[in-house]
């Protein structure tokens, strides 16, 4: 008989461990409201991921989702910085050998990415960096992915790609996962090589979650977005039912297993309590320390009760945790290692 698991948070580590646990045959709840972190972030991996297998899960589901990830490598953002992930969509990346010249292409104004600012800055990377504005008119309630679903604009845009000096060139993101295989088409069609600055707060992080979003529920999770999980119910070390809000709507689920990945404090994860880090469900063992940073006390993956015992039922991940071997909220890479290894630790429950 399947069992059942509620996950509580709707970022990397609580979709991610969703989709592998629905995978292995688990009955999924994933509870999630709110803007994440992972939704922020640039959506390039940064950071050691430490198992192999959970780097084989992402470049796997990646592949399927029509957003092929590759690395180690570098990237370059916005701002003409250099940007070091352990795993970033193909387009982000730099080939291995850097190009002769770049173009740093701009959108009619569009203010995702400056190419004067942005060239200026790469100047070192290649003999040759130039900039360019496409003269495209973007409406300013249009995104630019919603703008390119327009065939006479794209092909202006192949067209003043076609003019460009660089044999690459780097634009600022403009698809969403459905359309990301269009970059690839573009690319075909002007015959440069295209590259997308890697840019926080947009499209690149929101096309992430939506990947791990969309795997989740193609495996068989349960999503129930826009709900907030209010308070969880124990008896003695089992975590065994917790209440989920939405709007008027108020319910109860029982549970096998319960893992937390409700992120920071930036996101209403843990709270920030003086100048320490407390849990919103008075359940569970925070701690606080200098240097490490602040979040649930857990034994492996496993949560402690308010008085320091292991919880049998009860596990962690991603920015919510205290580690060691990071500071707190440090990035895609530990959030999506934990949820691989919570899974593996639900697996001997
Ligand atoms: C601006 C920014 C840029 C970043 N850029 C990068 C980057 O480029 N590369 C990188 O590797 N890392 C980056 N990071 C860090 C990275 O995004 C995070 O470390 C990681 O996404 C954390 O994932 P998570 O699943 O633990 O938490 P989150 O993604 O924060 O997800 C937790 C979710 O749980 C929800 N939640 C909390 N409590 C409850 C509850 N009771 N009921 C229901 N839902 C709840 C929260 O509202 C939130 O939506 C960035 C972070 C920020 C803020």
């Amino acid at each position: 008989m399947s069992r059942n698991a509620v996950v509580v948070g709707m970022g990397a580590s609580g979709l991610f461990s969703s989709y592998l646990l629905a995978k292995k045959g688990w009955k999924v709840t994933v509870v999630g409201r709110g803007t994440p972190a992972s939704a922020m972030s640039t959506g390039c991996i940064k950071g050691q991921i430490v198992n192999d297998g959970c780097i084989e899960e992402i470049l796997k589901m990646a592949r399927s989702n029509g957003m092929p990830m590759t690395g180690p490598g570098t990237g370059a953002t916005n701002l003409g910085t250099r940007f070091d992930c352990t795993l970033l969509p193909v387009h982000s990346m730099f080939s291995d050998r850097m190009p002769n010249s770049i173009t740093v292409l701009g959108i009619g104004g569009h203010p995702s990415l400056r190419p004067r600012l942005t060239a200026s800055m790469l100047s070192g990377w290649a003999p040759k960096v130039d900039a360019m504005t496409a003269d495209v008119e973007i409406s300013p309630e249009m995104t630019l992915a919603a703008t390119f679903r327009d065939e006479a604009l794209s092909d202006r845009l192949v067209e003043v790609m076609k003019d460009a000096a660089g044999e690459s060139i780097l634009l600022p993101p403009m698809f969403t996962l459905h359309d990301y295989m269009r970059m690839g088409e573009l690319e075909r069609r002007c015959g440069r090589r295209l590259m997308e600055a890697v840019t926080p707060l947009g499209i690149p992080g929101q096309r992430f979650l939506e990947m791990l979003l969309s795997s989740a529920v193609s495996s068989g999770a349960v999503v129930w977005s826009g709900r907030k999980v209010t308070s969880i119910r124990t008896n003695g070390d089992r975590a065994v039912q917790v209440e989920v809000k939405g709007g008027l709507d108020s319910r109860r689920l029982d549970m096998d297993a319960l893992l937390l990945a409700t992120g920071g404090p930036l996101v209403d994860g843990t709270l920030l309590s003086t100048e320490g880090i407390s849990d919103p469900f008075n359940t569970f063992q925070t701690i606080n320390c200098p240097g490490i940073g602040g979040g649930y006390a857990h034994i492996g993956q496993r949560l402690r009760d308010r008085s320091g015992h292991e919880m049998k039922n009860a596990f962690g991940a991603g920015d919510c945790l205290c580690s060691e071997r990071r500071s707190f909220g440090n990035g895609l890479a530990t959030a999506l290692d934990d949820a691989w290894m919570t899974v593996q630790a639900m697996e001997a429950l």
